[in-house]
This record gives structure tokens, sequence and C-alpha cells, in this order.
């Protein structure tokens, strides 16, 4: 017999889950798939020798969207904000960072004239209206408010620490901007990692009815042709009928799987966010006042996460992320990334090979599916595709946010959307039945 479900969400990452989660507000049977033998996608945490390793640093941004609709779902989130007075990097000599109040004035790395010019800037960073920035690259809004190269670069640090994305020429200001907006609000390192947002939304969804088949992947999505159904094909060569589909897998993925029956150009041409992540835990920390830093031209990141947030079962170890943003042009070399890596932790952390718990190095990680660029906002307007039926969801699905709030906002945005097709059907249905006089 095949199955016939009224929604299909493939992948069982943040959006497939927030989606699901949204749909038991209606009375539509709803089937997730997700292809992993772990549900969770990117927002997955490992649990190693007893450590909890999220995939690359996690911060959960307290202003930011995906907080909201997590809350409104009755999530509950415990962890704490990292403080950002570390260091900046530069050939070889450190600065304090001024991105706390403190170390803005204690910091070397300005002259007088450039911390006055950085606290106007970051003045305007919190008073700009995003909207306007629309037309410019984060570059262009870079050059045009900061006079100094100091304060640049700070931009840059501030735009990859918000966004990961380290091309500013070609990503969209309106997305950096407020995305650097929501992080100076403050972030969360999550007790036990981010496993615990997915473990909550999966057994809430699983308690009211969704159902969820791990470990297998869906081959092929065949457009509705008889009686308004999709035929999804499975890795078990199984079929199965769904009368509405949300895909939130990458574009690349989806193009593949509806292949010569949706020839959107623009999701082709999608350029995703990348890094290399060097996770870690070690049992103890060669320096324990080195908690954060970063690269000043390097784009390198390193903080000890588990400083606010418990990620071990043990009281004394520490979990701690190095991290490169790559650009989208760059030549992924794995062994030079990690002995760059490496040689970022040596000098921050002397001698942490002899604690190390245990270690994973990750070279090229989609961090976002989409490097938000200019325009994008309003090809993504909504989740609806042109194909009927088929809805969009993801951290790239999203007109303005990415990350995490990209990942829960278009989730929400695409249950939103069947719900009301649905009501608008019963409502069509209803008076086409109605008598005529
Ligand atoms: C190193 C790193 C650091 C990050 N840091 C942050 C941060 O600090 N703050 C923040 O907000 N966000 C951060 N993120 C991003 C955040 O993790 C993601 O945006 C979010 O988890 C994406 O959720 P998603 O559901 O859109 O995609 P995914 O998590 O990728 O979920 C998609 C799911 O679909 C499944 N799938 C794909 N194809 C198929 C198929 N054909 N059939 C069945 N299943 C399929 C995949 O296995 C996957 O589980 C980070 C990500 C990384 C990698």
């Amino acid at each position: 017999m095949t199955q016939k479900w009224d929604i299909v969400i493939v992948g069982g990452g943040l959006a497939g889950y927030v989606a699901a989660n949204y749909l038991t507000e209606t009375s539509l049977s709803v089937l997730l798939i997700e292809k992993g033998k772990n549900i969770g996608g990117r927002a997955r945490t490992n649990k190693v020798n007893q450590q909890y390793l999220n995939i690359g640093p996690h911060a959960l941004s307290k202003k930011g969207k995906a907080m909201t609709i997590l809350k409104d779902l009755g999530i509950s989130l415990s962890g704490k904000s990292p403080k950002l007075d570390g260091i900046l990097i530069e050939d070889n000599i450190e600065y304090a960072a001024p991105l706390s109040p403190l170390e803005l004035f204690r910091t070397s790395l300005l002259n007088r004239k450039e911390r006055m010019e950085w606290i106007a800037v970051l003045f305007k960073v919190m008073r700009t209206d995003t909207e306007n920035l629309a037309a410019q690259t984060f570059q262009q809004w870079v050059m045009q408010v900061g006079d100094s190269k100091r304060v640049q670069s700070l931009l840059y640090i501030l735009g990859r620490l918000a966004t990961y994305c380290h091309a500013p020429e070609m990503a969209s200001a309106k997305v950096v901007v407020s995305n650097i907006r929501n992080a100076m609000g403050g972030v969360l390192y999550l007790d036990g990692g981010w496993q615990t947002i997915i473990d909550q939304l999966h057994n809430k969804a699983i308690s009211l009815g969704v159902q969820v088949q791990s470990h297998t992947l869906v081959k092929q999505i065949d457009p509705a042709q008889q009686e308004d159904q999709f035929k999804l094909i499975l890795s078990n060569d199984e079929e199965i009928h769904a009368k509405y589909v949300i895909c939130t897998t990458g574009p690349h993925e989806l193009h593949k799987m509806v292949n010569e029956n949706y020839q959107n150009s623009f999701f082709t041409q999608i350029k995703a966010v990348r890094g290399a992540t060097l996770d870690l835990a070690l049992s103890q920390l060669p320096n324990p006042s080195r908690l954060f830093a970063m690269g000043i031209t390097d784009p390198l990141y390193y903080s000890v996460h588990s400083n606010y947030a418990r990620l071990s079962d043990d009281t004394k170890s520490s979990v701690l992320h190095v991290f490169k943003y790559h650009h989208p042009d760059d030549h992924i070399d794995s062994t030079s990334i990690k002995n760059e890596l490496e040689q970022f932790l040596d000098r921050l952390q002397p001698g942490w090979q002899q604690y190390v718990i245990t270690r994973r190095f990750l070279p090229n990680i989609t961090v976002n599916q989409r490097l938000p660029q200019l325009g994008d906002e309003h090809k993504l307007q909504r989740s609806k595709t042109e194909i009927p039926g088929l809805y969009i969801a993801g951290d790239w699905a999203s007109s303005d946010s990415i990350l995490a709030d990209g990942a829960a906002s278009s989730g929400k945005q695409a249950a939103e959307e069947i719900i009301l097709n649905e009501k608008e059907e019963n409502s069509a249905n209803y008076e086409r039945r109605l008598p005529t006089f």
C-alpha cells in the first residue's frame, strides 16, 4: 500500500521541526523524513566521552527570530551569555577587544580619535534603519560609516562574528547589520548544546501526532500529477504520496530532487556560507583566562563555550571551538587550514595537545546555505514555490534572516502558508456546496 500523507517535510533540522510543530495545530497528517541516522541537521550535538560538541561554535541570538519562535513553541532554553572581553590578534600582536565598554577604553588597538569614531559607529549600528540598506553591500556600508582602517576592520570582525559571512563585497548590508545589532543584544551558549532544542521540538511534535522517519533519503519529488498528490521516491525505493511537501534541504539538493520539473535559476546560483571548525574538549585549559579571541585580518575565531554553558558531564573539562571563516572563492586545502587553526590555538592555549579528551576537525562545513546577497529578499518573499503544493524552508529560504533565525522563521512561514491555503480551499469548497436559489 502506498502511504498517503497530507504533508511530508523533507529534513529533520531546525526548519523542519519548527514547521512540524506549527502544523500540529491542524488535523493534517504530517510525516518528517530525515536522511541522517540522527535528527537535528546542523543543530545536532554529538556526545563523545561525556563531552557535548555542537557542530562548530553555536550561539543563539537573544533578540533574534529563532528565540521568539522557540519560546512561542514552549521550548525551554538554559545557558549563559558569553562576555566579549577577549583579545584581537594581528601580526602576532594581541589587543584587548573593544567589544565591551570596559575594553573599549582600555584597548591599545585604537587611538583617541579612532575610539570616538568607533563609539559613534556602534551607535549608528543600533540606530540605522536596516531597511534602507537593502541596496548596499556590507563593504559599501562599512566604507560609508567608517573613516579609519581600524574601525573598518572592527566592523568586518563584527560582521563575521554575527553572520559567519566573510565576503563583505557580496553580502547584503541589510542582513549583516541587522545581525550585528541582534548579536549586540547578547547571545546564549546553551547547556547540553543545540540538540536540546531539537530534542524538545521532536518530542513535542511526536506527542502531537507527527511521524518521524530517520535514516531515509528522499531521492525524488515528482510534482502533483493526479489527485493533487506529490510522489516522493525514497532511498529504499518506497513511494509515498503527499498533498504538500515542505523541503528544508539546501537549494541545490532541492533542485536535484525535482530536477527538470523546476528550472529556478536563482536556486542554482545560490552560494553557501562556509567555514572550517576545530571542535575540542580539553581536560584543562593551559591558560584559563583566555576565553575569547578573533583575528583582525585573519578570519579566525576562538571561544571557550563551556565557560558559560554546561557542555560536559564532568565539571573540570573545557569545550571550545576554533573556527576559520571561508570566502566563497577560497581554495580549501584541509591540511593547511588545520595547521592554521592549531597554530591559532597554540598561541592562546600553549600545550593544549596534552589535554585533549576529544577533537573533531571539519575543513569545509556549510554554516548557512545562502550567502545573503542584494536582491535575494525579492525572490524569497514566500515559502510557496512555482510548483503548487511545494514549499521551501531552511536557513537559506527566509527573505531577511539567516542562520537559526532564517531556519526557524522560514519553517514557521511554510507551515502558516499551508494552513492558510487549506483554509482558503475549505471555504471555497464550502461555498461551492451551498445551495443556489
Ligand atoms: C559551524 C557552524 C556554526 C554555526 N553557528 C551558528 C550560530 O552561532 N548561530 C546560529 O543562529 N546559527 C549557527 N549555525 C547555523 C545553524 O546551525 C543552521 O542555520 C541551522 O541549524 C539550519 O537548520 P536547517 O533546518 O535550515 O538545515 P539543516 O540543519 O541542514 O537541516 C536539513 C536537514 O535535511 C536533511 N536532508 C537533506 N537532504 C535530504 C534528503 N534528500 N532526504 C531527507 N533528508 C534530507 C539533512 O540531513 C538535514 O538534517 C551554525 C552552523 C554551523 C555549521
